[in-house]
C-alpha cells in the first residue's frame, strides 16, 4: 500500500495537533495520507488506553484518513534504539510515503516543552527513515528511501522553514480534535481551553502572511529551489496561476 504523506504520531492525538489541517488539504487536493501512532497514549492523564483508541479511531474519521496504525511502543517508554528503528524502517518500507513528518527533536525537555516520548519520536523516526534504505538491514520488505522528511511540533522560538495555509480547513480540523475527549474535556486534566490555544497558534502564525490559519513545519535540509519566483508569494485570496513564473512577475 502507498501512502503520500505518514505522519507518526508519539501519543493519540500528536500528530492530529501539528498536522491536522495539513492532512485535511492534502487529503482535498487527492494524496493518500496515514497517520501511525508509535504508542496508545495509555500514560494520559485523561482516558485508559481503550479510550484513547476509539478516539484515534474517531479522529481519523473526521481527518478522512485513508490509514492508521497503532505500534506497541509503550506511552513515556519510547527510546531510540536499532530494534526500535527498525519497527520504524518496515513501516517505512510498508507505506512507502513521498513525505514523513515527525515531532521535533530538539525542543528543551520538560513539563509544557518536549516530553520524552516527543524527543525520543524525532530522532527514532528520522533514523528509522533511514534504515529503510540500507539494502543490508534486517528487516523485510523492498528497500525505499523517503524523498522528504519535515518536522512539527515546533516551540515557540524555532522559525518554520515553511507554512500551510489551512484556512478553509480550520473548523474541521478543531472537530477533529475534539474527539481526544479525555484530553482536552477531562475533569482530571483541565485542559478545556487547550484547542483554543493551539487555534491561536494557528492564527498567529498565518497572520504573518495575511492568512486566517496556517500550521508551520521544519526542515532541517534546504528546500530546492531552482527558480526562486517559486518563494515569491501571491496576494492573499488571488487565485493560483499555472503561467510560468517569468510570465507571473513581469
Ligand atoms: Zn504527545
Amino acid at each position: 500500500m502507498a501512502i503520500d504523506i505518514v505522519v507518526f504520531g508519539p501519543h493519540p492525538d500528536d500528530a492530529e495537533l501539528g498536522c491536522g489541517g495539513l492532512l485535511l488539504k492534502m487529503k482535498d487536493l487527492g494524496y493518500k495520507t496515514a497517520i501511525v501512532h508509535l504508542t496508545a497514549g495509555e500514560m494520559g492523564t485523561g482516558g485508559s488506553s481503550e479510550v484513547r483508541l476509539q478516539e484515534l479511531e474517531n479522529a481519523a474519521k473526521a481527518l478522512n484518513l485513508d490509514h492508521i496504525e497503532v505500534m506497541d511502543f509503550h506511552d513515556c517508554q519510547i527510546v531510540d534504539d536499532f530494534e526500535s528503528r527498525l519497527k520504524i524502517a518496515t513501516i517505512v518500507r510498508q507505506l512507502r510515503p513521498k513525505i514523513v513528518l515527525a515531532p521535533y527533536w530538539g525542543s528543551p525537555p520538560g513539563r509544557g516543552l518536549g516530553h520524552t516520548d516527543h524527543i525520543a519520536a524525532g530522532n527514532l523516526v528520522s533514523h528509522g527513515v533511514n534504515f529503510a534504505h540500507l539494502h543490508k538491514m534486517p528487516i523485510p520488505g523492498e528497500i525505499y528511501a523517503v524523498p522528504r522528511m519535515f518536522y512539527y511540533l515546533l516551540p515557540q522560538e524555532l522559525v518554520p522553514t515553511f507554512i500551510v495555509d489551512i484556512s478553509a480547513y480550520a473548523e474541521q480540523w478543531f472537530e477533529a480534535l475534539k474527539c481526544h475527549k479525555s484530553q482536552f474535556y477531562n475533569e482530571k486534566t483541565k485542559s478545556f481551553d487547550f484547542i483554543e490555544a493551539v487555534a491561536a497558534r494557528a492564527q498567529s502564525l498565518g497572520r504573518i502572511r495575511g492568512m486566517k490559519y496556517a500550521q508551520g513545519f521544519y526542515s532541517p535540509v534546504p528546500l530546492l529551489g531552482d527558480d526562486p519566483f517559486v518563494f515569491v508569494e501571491r496576494e492573499p485570496g488571488e487565485a493560483k496561476t499555472e503561467k510560468p513564473s517569468h510570465e507571473r512577475w513581469p
